[in-house]
């Protein structure tokens, strides 16, 4: 699985989706850039994710805060005393962990041995395998079963506790040791303040300290009256917001899935105290359903509830999707309770709060959060999309399986030849098309290379202008993942494919 996440990354690279940042100086730690392919698949994520909440929702409207915002909003919502992830070093690699990734990673491995246990038996008793008995009865499964069990009741304690050393005798009592340099040789625990600062002001004296933000979500709050009271908004009412933020991450491995600089979606739904574990429950199966939309397969995602609950959250779970190195984080939905809004009234003295006509009272909203990273979604569609192929006839093609939805590039047309006008009649095709999705040209090479360029990169459809053009103003048009051709008439083209490239034909998914 190491191998395929590797070709993905090169081939992010090799075809225009993912640069690393300022690569002419050999990169910048968990920093990226998007080219010419991955900015319109970026796109058409944020777009899909934009209109779900704000065109199917009536509801929900959106909002694009600064990324720079007062320092006291940092001070309100806990993250300039609070935003910390616990870090240890090995001192013989001199590398950096997070203590908590570290035991999740160990607790991923017992998971994995049980998982092991069963495949083979499962092989081996065929149609009569009974799962639950033989969890319920084999010895193996139930030894690592206990210890999986007691390290993480363990685990959440010292997490709940905020315990750092229990954390450090955690690692050294489970004997994980640093895959680097293989040793036990760990350091003290610390806490580490993920946000970065900068200054704003032109003056030594006049300056003053803000932070850039580690997450879009304090845009939204701190817009919450302005939004109600402007658009009129009724209790239940959501807020989107599409933005970046930053965060100074200590181990910033796996490519785009840790980033400094990623990129949020994020929607907070307010609505009246005491009903927010039902809209909990029902943004939970509302953001399930959107990822099953992209047709990745119900078993490649999972929910997992949250050991250890932010002090103010009475609720959270993330949704993880399975990526070749494991079921990952791609999104966190949360109870918020009215903390945020709390804090903001208190530290800024406004009154924060919402007056309810139907029982004449004020109080202040409770919040159901959303809040996904653009950068990870697209990695999980690239990790799903990305399929080497044997053909039939011995050879073999990379293929980007995207949904038609998604695709950079939803049409490439094809003169078979330089020469004798159809050059000229596949722009023509290219001209009338381009106003309804977005299309490519291409004359380089033979027709069976210019297929492979265009699988490589994910296009649902290729057509080819020949001499029957000419005659007929019919085309070939050829399916990526059927790779089956047939004739059709130019005038066609765009019923035959505009629905199914379209956004709109993910959002009619959902419902
Ligand atoms: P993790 O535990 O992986 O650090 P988190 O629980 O801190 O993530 P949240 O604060 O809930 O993440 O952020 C919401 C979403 O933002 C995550 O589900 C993820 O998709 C995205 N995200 C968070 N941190 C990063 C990052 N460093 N790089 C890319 N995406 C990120």
């Amino acid at each position: 699985m190491e191998d395929v996440f590797k070709k993905i990354v090169s081939h992010c690279k090799e075809y225009g989706f993912v640069f690393p940042s300022s690569d002419i100086y050999d990169g910048l730690g968990a920093v990226y850039d998007y080219g010419q392919n991955g900015v319109e698949l970026k796109n058409n994520i944020k777009q899909y994710w934009w209109q779900s909440m704000v065109l199917l929702h009536e509801n929900i409207v959106g909002i694009d805060a600064a990324i720079f915002m007062h320092p006291t909003t940092w001070k309100a919502s806990g993250h300039v005393d609070a935003f910390n992830d616990p870090l240890i070093d090995n001192r013989d690699s001199k590398k950096r962990y997070r203590a908590d990734v570290l035991i999740e990673d160990q607790l991923a491995k017992y998971d994995e041995k049980i998982q092991k246990e069963i495949d083979k038996a499962a092989k081996r008793f065929g149609d009569s395998f009974d799962e639950a008995q033989f969890r319920a009865t084999n010895a193996r499964v139930l030894e690592n079963q206990q210890k999986r069990d007691a390290l993480h009741e363990r685990f959440s304690k010292a997490l709940n506790d905020n315990n750092l050393e229990e954390l450090r005798q955690i690692i050294l009592d489970e004997e994980i040791v640093c895959p680097i340099s293989g040793t036990r040789n760990w350091t003290e625990v610390r806490q580490f303040n993920l946000m970065f600062k900068t200054e704003v002001g032109s003056t030594a004296e006049g300056a003053s300290t803000i932070y850039l933000r580690p997450e879009t979500a304090q845009g939204i709050f701190v817009n919450y009256l302005n939004v109600q009271k402007t658009g009129r908004m009724k209790l239940p009412f959501g807020i989107a917001q599409i933005g970046k933020a930053f965060r100074n991450e200590i181990v910033a491995r796996q490519f785009i899935f840790r980033m400094r600089e990623f990129e949020q979606m994020e929607m907070q739904f307010f609505v009246k105290p005491g009903t927010e574990l039902e809209w909990f429950s029902k943004w939970k199966q509302t953001r399930m359903a959107w990822h099953q939309a992209l047709g990745f397969g119900a078993e490649n995602y999972r929910f997992h509830d949250h050991d250890k609950l932010a002090h103010y959250a009475n609720a959270a779970t993330d949704i993880e999707f399975h990526m070749p190195f494991g079921f990952k984080e791609v999104e966190g939905i949360h109870s918020r309770t009215n903390f945020d809004l709390s804090q903001h009234a208190k530290y800024s003295g406004k009154k924060i709060e919402y007056f309810d006509p139907e029982t004449n009272e004020s109080y202040t909203p409770f919040v159901i959060e959303t809040s996904i990273g653009v950068d990870r979604m697209f990695l999980s569609v690239m990790c799903h999309a990305y399929t080497e192929e044997q053909l039939p006839n011995g050879e073999s093609r990379v293929v980007l399986r995207l949904p038609a939805a998604l695709a950079p590039v939803k049409l490439a047309v094809f003169p078979l030849t330089k020469k004798d006008g159809l050059p000229e009649k596949a722009q023509e095709i290219i001209k009338d098309l381009r106003f309804h999705f977005n299309c490519k040209y291409e004359e380089k090479d033979q027709i069976g290379k210019r297929y492979r360029r265009m699988d490589a990169i994910g296009c649902p459809y290729c057509v080819t202008v020949d001499q029957q053009t000419l005659e007929d103003n019919t085309v070939t048009l050829r399916d990526r993942d059927t790779m089956e051709q047939r004739r059709v008439a130019i005038a066609d083209l765009r019923s035959i494919i505009e629905d199914k490239v379209s956004i709109t034909s993910l959002l009619r998914r959902i419902e």
